[in-house]
């Protein structure tokens, strides 16, 4: 199991700083069924747990940061407390699975059937995921072009539903035929963006000042979706493989873990009239 998700993942594709692989649990452990989370929260344990998953596959790292006390007093410690008693793994691929092709922005971008696809953030020439169109994030041609404004909703009813939605940045009637795609916090690739050409760009987590900036400079118009909803059809590519390649059982998480549960659009303008 860990070396078939190391053979697609390598750890060595990830990020210097990212930390990637097995959390919790023994290799030489049995897994029938495997649980597909993008976060390890009490909440997709509790679903993993409930439908007796060996193991539980995360986007996200449970422990990015250094550990000096996993006691149960802690909201991570509890949850490898809970994980252990359980006899559950935790198996993470992050930067190494968005770096991977197909990797996480594949799944994005087929969400709005992108062709001709090719990264973002290519992986750097000499580092150990460089060539085979591996890198971050996904550019390429929508069937159809559309404006902004019809992109945003198109947006919001492919992807997986939160309470964020979409919102988008730039003229909605500017025309979009060269999309680019990151899943998760894309800030960093806006120079990319403009770069490459294209004429919108899809991640999440953007920034007041990076994207009125990048918007200033001429750059292509923003996308910003839910962090969760950007990775979670990743999960779907997972299981598919993980249920091909070792013939186990496979469980995807479709439980919203965006922080943001709340979203209220401002009333419009015929809705602000007093009425007579
Ligand atoms: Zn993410």
């Amino acid at each position: 199991m860990v070396a078939e998700l190391e053979r697609r993942y390598p750890p060595a594709w990830a990020e210097e700083w990212d930390r990637v692989g097995l959390v919790v649990g023994d290799p030489s452990t049995p897994v029938r069924r495997v649980a597909c989370v993008v976060d390890v929260v009490p909440e997709t344990v509790d679903e993993a747990l409930a439908a007796g998953a060996d193991m539980i596959v995360a986007h996200h790292p449970l422990l990015l940061r250094g550990v000096s006390s996993v006691a149960a007093t802690s909201f991570k410690g509890r949850i490898v407390h809970r994980l252990i008693k359980a006899d559950v793994a935790l198996h993470v691929a992050h930067t190494n699975a968005d770096t991977a092709n197909p990797g996480v922005s594949d799944a994005l971008a087929a969400r709005f059937g992108l062709t001709g696809l090719r990264p973002l953030h290519p992986a750097a020439p000499g580092s150990p995921a460089a060539g085979d169109g591996r890198g971050i994030g996904r550019i390429g041609e929508l069937p159809t072009p559309m404006t902004l404004a019809e992109l945003t909703r198109h947006a919001a009813a492919v992807l997986p539903v939160t309470a964020w939605g979409v919102r988008a940045a730039g003229d909605p009637d500017r025309t979009v035929r060269t999309l680019a795609v990151s899943g998760g916090s894309g800030d960093a690739f806006l120079a990319e963006a403009t770069a490459a050409g294209v004429d919108a760009f899809l991640t999440a987590d953007l920034r007041h000042h990076p994207a009125g900036e990048h918007l200033a400079a001429g750059g292509p118009a923003l996308l910003d979706a839910a962090h969760w909803a950007t990775e979670r059809p990743w999960l779907d590519d997972l299981a598919a493989h993980l249920r091909a390649a070792l013939g186990v059982e496979t469980i995807v998480s479709d439980l919203d873990t965006d922080p943001w549960t709340v979203h209220a659009a401002a009333p419009t303008v015929a809705e602000k009239e007093p009425r007579p």
